[in-house]
Order: C-alpha cells, then structure tokens, then sequence
C-alpha cells in the first residue's frame, strides 16, 4: 500500500518537500471489515487547511499521518455481508492506493455510461452537493437575478453557474485566464466571464454586471471580494464557500469596503457543506438528473499515479486545474 504522509507544516505555500511518500504492507482483515483498492482520489482546496495546526471546523492532519481525501474504488476483499467483490465505493480512505473500512463511511455508488466512478468526486461528489446547497439554500437566487461566481470554472463554481442559469437568472463567472473564461461561456453556457488576471478586474466586473449582483457565491475572497461588495445590490446574498487566494498566504488580504454589507442590507453565510446532509438526497437526485441528461457539464483534470498528488495539489492552488482535480491510482 503507497501512501503520502504530511512530513511538514507549511508556513505559507505548501512545497512538495511537505509531503512524504511510503509503502506499508495491508493488514489481514477482521471481521466485518472491507479492503478497497482505491482508483481516484479526490484533490480539494480544504486539504490545505488540514495541514495547519490550530482553530478550524475539523481537525488537523498529524504530522507523518495519512492525508485525508475523498476516494472512489473497488472491492477487492470483504469479511462484511453488505459488501461484495467487485463492489464500487465511495470512501474516504486519504492519498493511499488502498484501504481498510469497517463499512462506517463507506457507500456503494452505481456507475453507468453516463455517470463514471470519478464524477462520484465531482459534480456529483462532494463539489457538487457545495455547489447546491450553497447557491440553491443560501444564496436563493430568483428568475432575473444577477448572479456571480468566482474560481468559476473548477469543481465548484461550475456547477453553480449551471445551476444558477436552469434557475433563469444572468450568471457571471470570474476565473484566472482566457482559456477557462472562454469554457465557462462558450462550453457552460454562462452569460459572461471576467478574466481577474487581465489586469482591469474593476472595469471588467462592472460592465459584465449591468444591474449590479443579487447573489455571489465566494469561493476566493481577497481583491475579487472587494471589487464585487462594490456591486452589490439592496438585499444580496453571498453564500461564503471557501477564501482559496487566502490559504496559502501568511498575511491575509483585510477587505476595504466592508460597509458594503451594511448599506446593501447583505446576507451573508459561512457554510461547510458536511453539515447539511439533511438537503443531500434532494441535491443528489437534481444533480443526477441533470448530469445523466448531458445538461450538466463538467472536466476533469487527471494526475497519474500516487507519487504526482504532492504536484497536482499544488498545481490546482495555483490555478493549473480546468474542472475537478483527481488523481487515478489505479
Ligand atoms: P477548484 O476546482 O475551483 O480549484 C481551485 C481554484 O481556485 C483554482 O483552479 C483557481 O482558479 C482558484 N484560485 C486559486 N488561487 C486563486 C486566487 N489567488 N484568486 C482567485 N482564484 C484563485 O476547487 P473547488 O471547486 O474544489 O473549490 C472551490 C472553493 O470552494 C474553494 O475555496 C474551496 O475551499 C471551497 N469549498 C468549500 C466547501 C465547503 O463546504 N464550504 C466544500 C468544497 C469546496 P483560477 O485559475 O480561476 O484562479
């Protein structure tokens, strides 16, 4: 069994050198146990998080411990009735080519043509359902409304714009580069995109959003919060997702124009999609749907091999990433 091990914690950006990679042998397995050899690994912006010491909403990582991950797999050995052979599942065994469930945690996922085993990490993984509850229980958009998106074009805000325009409302996205504003577009039929690299974030967001943003789902903060609180309109909504331009700085960028949820009478929630199971089952059947029908479009970017994780992670902070970022193990 390969796994990659969290050997330091980052002061600022996470190096390669943090992570350490090793080869254990596989324990036998107990009653009531199931051995999963592991295909995809899922690689997400929060795994940067888990490698800090101190206060969060879940506990770090140890040091020389497995990093924590999403995966999907097979079964390959199984001592509990409710798992046979050959078996696919969603787990969440971390960045190690196999792994050992007592079953807690561990779901069977049902892979077709349209739906393969990787999408269970994606649109219709955990990215997926954020996008859903955030944009369709916390950001509420009406038909006619102006939505924003930032990271628009990854696992997260690609789904919401979809989302957002089957809900009939004018959606812009905001992503880093010509290439993933001319997907966001031309291939997920958002209404604009705006290039935040190009160097006119200001100009650029406001002739994108003629009637000002109703709702803004922040998956960035820094600069693209500020230039968007200037847009808001009276009674907008920001779902707070993630601040990805803040993980891996050692001084966070203060907002300027804070006033701005004062005067538009802004709603604005912090949420972590893991406590809002409750909307899960509905999230999933819509998504599913709108996936099996080809109206819910996504990418994937693939790593190959366990040893290129390290990389690939650091790639997708970085913004190297079209789509959901994976890596397949096997
Ligand atoms: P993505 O697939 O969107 O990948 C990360 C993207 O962040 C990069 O591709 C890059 O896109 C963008 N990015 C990186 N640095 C910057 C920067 N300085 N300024 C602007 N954009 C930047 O990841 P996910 O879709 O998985 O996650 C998106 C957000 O959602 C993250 O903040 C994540 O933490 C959050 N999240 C929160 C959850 C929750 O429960 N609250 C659950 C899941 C995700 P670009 O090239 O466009 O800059």
């Amino acid at each position: 069994n390969k796994q990659v091990l969290l050997a330091n914690r980052p002061h600022g950006w996470v190096q390669e050198s943090d992570f350490s990679i090793v080869e254990t042998d596989v324990p036998a397995l107990k009653d009531g146990e199931v051995l999963v050899k592991n295909l995809y690994l899922s690689l997400d912006p929060y795994m940067r998080g888990r490698m800090n010491e101190g206060k969060s909403y879940a506990a770090s990582t140890n040091l020389n411990e497995v990093m924590v991950g999403g995966t999907v797999g097979v079964v390959v050995e199984s001592k509990n009735p409710d798992f046979q052979v050959d078996d696919m599942v969603l787990g969440y065994f971390g960045w190690q080519t196999y792994g050992i469930s007592d079953s807690k945690g561990l779901g069977k996922i049902n892979v077709t043509e349209q739906i393969p085993a990787s999408a269970y990490l994606g649109v219709l993984g955990m990215p997926g359902l954020t996008a859903w509850v955030g944009l369709i229980s916390i950001g509420q958009p009406k038909a006619g409304e102006t939505v924003v998106v930032s990271a628009a074009s990854g696992a997260v805000g690609s789904v919401v714009g979809q989302l957002a325009k089957a809900h009939g409302c004018y959606v812009v996205g905001i992503a880093g580069g010509k290439t993933k504003c001319d997907y966001v577009v031309n291939e997920l039929g958002f209404d604009a995109c705006v290039d935040y690299k190009a160097g006119h974030l200001v100009e650029d967001l406001t002739a994108a959003t003629p009637n000002g943003i109703d709702v803004y789902f922040e998956n960035v903060g820094g600069e693209i919060l500020e230039a968007v609180l200037d847009r808001l309109n009276a009674h907008a909504r920001i779902p707070l997702c993630g601040l990805v331009s803040q993980y891996n700085e050692t001084n966070p960028h203060p907002v300027r124009n804070f006033g701005a949820f004062l005067i538009n009478r802004v709603k604005l929630q912090g949420f972590i999609v893991g406590e809002h199971a409750d909307l899960f089952p509905q999230a999933f059947q819509e998504l599913g749907q709108l996936v099996a029908s080809g109206k819910l479009k996504y990418r994937e970017t693939v790593a190959e091999g366990l040893d290129n994780a390290p990389k690939a992670f650091i790639g997708m902070l970085k913004g190297e990433n079209l789509g959901k970022q994976l890596v397949k193990l096997a």
